[in-house]
């Protein structure tokens, strides 16, 4: 394991703070893996975001769900009147905004749907919210601009940043 689990940093304010201190290292450190093959680099996000990910616990932090603007699919929107047992007009008025680009999105940040921490409709979060913070993914260098913009409110990214940095031999 890369360390030991009680040794990522799960810390909201020091995050936050460490983002602001790290913005220039973090910007070397997207020039800097430029070299590196993306097949090796989604091979070590993946690892990387496995461990980080089984050791941070989501519930205890929900920064995401209290912090993005939440993006939904017209699809989402009707999946989630299903859900909720309401109609779409009433679901519309109740939790989504549209923009005048017919974009749909959560109307509240946090996000309506989130108490205690907690997902109250899990089982129905939209795609947006599964795939947060993304490092599932294959394309780690083409989004690492992406992904160092929430550097400072995720957990998971900051420990996989860090992690990143390590494997790929970068010194600011
Ligand atoms: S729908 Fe659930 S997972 Fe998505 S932002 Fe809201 S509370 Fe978070
Ligand atoms: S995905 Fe990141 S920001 Fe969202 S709850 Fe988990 S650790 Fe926190």
């Amino acid at each position: 394991m890369y360390l030991c689990s009680l040794l990522y940093q799960t810390d909201l304010s020091f995050i936050a703070v460490a983002a602001t201190e790290k913005e220039e290292e973090n910007d070397h450190f997207l020039h800097s893996i430029r070299m590196h093959e993306d097949t090796e680099l989604d091979n070590m996000a993946h690892m990387l975001n496995d461990e980080v990910s089984a050791a941070v616990d989501c519930t205890a932090c929900g920064n995401c769900c209290k912090t993005l603007v939440i993006n939904v699919t017209a699809e989402e929107v009707g999946s989630l009147a299903n859900h909720l047992q309401l109609s779409e007009q009433d679901t519309k008025e109740k939790y989504i905004e549209e923009s005048l680009a017919g974009n749909c999105y959560i109307n509240t940040m946090p996000c309506h749907f989130l108490a205690d921490n907690k997902c109250t409709i899990y089982e129905a979060r939209f795609t947006e919210c599964r795939d947060f913070p993304h490092l599932h993914k294959n394309g780690f260098k083409a989004r690492l601009s992406g992904t160092l913009m929430h550097y400072g409110r995720c957990p998971i990214i900051y420990n996989v940043i860090e992690g990143m940095k390590v494997k790929t031999g970068f010194s600011s």
